[in-house]
């Protein structure tokens, strides 16, 4: 997934951050240089351009890949690291920043961050229980099954897992959901008024 963020004449655009239990392959390879043409072709606008690209170095698959290559969690990521910034510089990649979750500033916008929404009320330590992939490192639904197994690792067995996590109080912010709707269907009515549709 990209996200692009553009305000006057800054151009912000980063890559999905990579799980690090392996070295990046084609299928990032093809994400990374898509984003590199785009960012190429607003620093060629003039524009002052941001690329971010990096790794998510937190979740269940890397602290497995480095039980298995039986070194310590970090030294395994800096390992994937040193390999995908060669794999990006073979493929030129023009990025701005190599983000790691374990990076000391983005660790502290996280708490920082984190700090701000709990003090608001919005966030409540509560059980979850469900099917996890560890795979797509997420929890599936029923619906999600195929024969009962995950569509993209059939032959990864899924686990019936349950631990507690942090949840964001949505049902606090129906109102602003509601707004969002509203909004949305009041700009698409007002495109079929303009364009006589
Ligand atoms: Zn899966």
């Amino acid at each position: 997934m990209l996200l692009i963020f553009q305000e006057m004449k800054k151009f912000y655009l980063t890559t999905a951050i990579d799980y690090i239990n392996d070295v990046i392959h084609l299928g990032h390879g093809y994400q990374k240089v898509i984003a590199d043409v785009l960012a190429r072709y607003h620093r060629l606008l003039g524009e002052e351009v941001f690329f971010l690209t990096g790794a998510d170095e937190h979740g269940f698959k890397a602290q497995e890949a480095a039980r298995k290559a039986a070194v310590s969690p970090q030294a395994f990521a800096d390992k994937i690291t040193t390999a995908n910034k060669e794999q990006l510089k073979s493929l030129n990649i023009a990025y701005d920043r190599y983000i790691r979750t374990s990076d000391q500033d983005h660790q502290k916008m996280v708490q920082e961050f984190f700090k701000k929404v709990e003090k608001n009320g919005d966030i409540y330590l509560a059980d979850f229980e469900g099917i996890y992939c560890s795979g797509c490192e997420e929890y599936k639904t029923e619906s999600d099954l195929v024969d009962g197994h995950c569509p993209f690792h059939p032959r990864l067995p899924l686990q019936k897992l349950k631990e507690k996590n942090y949840f964001f109080a949505w049902s606090k912010r129906k109102i602003e959901r509601f707004e969002g709707v509203a909004l949305i269907l009041f700009y698409f009515l007002a495109v079929l008024a303009v364009f006589n549709l």
